[in-house]
């Protein structure tokens, strides 16, 4: 039977942050993302293999079975739905907060509220729980430059010190959602290699526990 184990996870803070608990794990990455080219990385265990990808590709190379387990950041998962995955473990690293941020002082109020972020399902959610019509703009990045060149007059955004905001002029108004990394397993790779599956997610539960 095909024991093997791929891993999903992003570059930078989230794979930082998760050695640490894969070591706990007795899981170990030969090549260092950072420095090395190559997308499949070994690990000290043959049949264990990480797959380096853009964070918001996580749920999906997981939920249609591409990797057994990832990890992914709330904001990408509320963002993508969650289709095909478990989600049995929050890591507790990489936390940051959803929000609301916009310039000081008040909208103006006249016509609806222009909002832009990458984040567009979590804030259609989030207007749309509070009855509110919005306009939602998409972008890919560096959200707190809209409202500086009159693109929006908020943004939705994750939020760690709230530095990024202060440094462009903006304050964070409404909290959405408290956000850190989880880990998640196709739901298949679950049921077809449960022992493996569930002996890895409960060395990692101890490691977070024990963070
Ligand atoms: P801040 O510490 O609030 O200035 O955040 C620095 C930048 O990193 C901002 O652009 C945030 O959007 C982003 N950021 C902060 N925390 C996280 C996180 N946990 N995951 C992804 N991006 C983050």
């Amino acid at each position: 039977m095909n024991n093997a184990l791929t891993i999903a996870l992003s570059k930078g803070r989230i794979f930082e942050e998760t050695l640490p608990l894969l070591a706990a794990a007795g899981i170990k990455p030969i090549d260092d993302p950072e420095t090395s080219r190559k997308l499949i990385l070994d690990t000290n265990q043959a049949d264990v293999k990480l797959v380096i990808i853009r964070a918001a590709d996580v749920p999906t190379y997981v939920g249609y079975g591409a990797a057994d387990v990832g990890v992914a950041g709330k904001d990408v998962l509320l963002e993508h739905g969650g289709e095909g995955l478990y989600e049995p473990l929050d890591l507790k690293i990489a936390r940051c907060r959803l929000m609301v941020a916009g310039p000081e002082g008040k909208h103006n109020g006249q016509g609806r509220l222009r909002i832009a972020t990458k984040y567009v399902n979590s804030t259609r959610r989030f207007y749309a729980d509070r009855q509110e019509q919005v306009e939602i703009i998409k972008l890919y990045g560096s959200m707190e430059l809209a409202p500086l060149v009159g693109l929006a007059d908020r943004i939705v955004d994750v939020v760690d010190t709230g530095n990024t905001l202060k440094a462009n002029g903006l304050m964070p108004l409404e909290h959405i959602a408290d956000i850190s990394s989880r880990l998640v397993v196709n739901k298949a790779s679950m049921k077809m290699k449960h022992a493996r599956i569930t002996e890895f997610v409960e060395r990692l539960k101890t490691a977070v526990g024990a963070a």
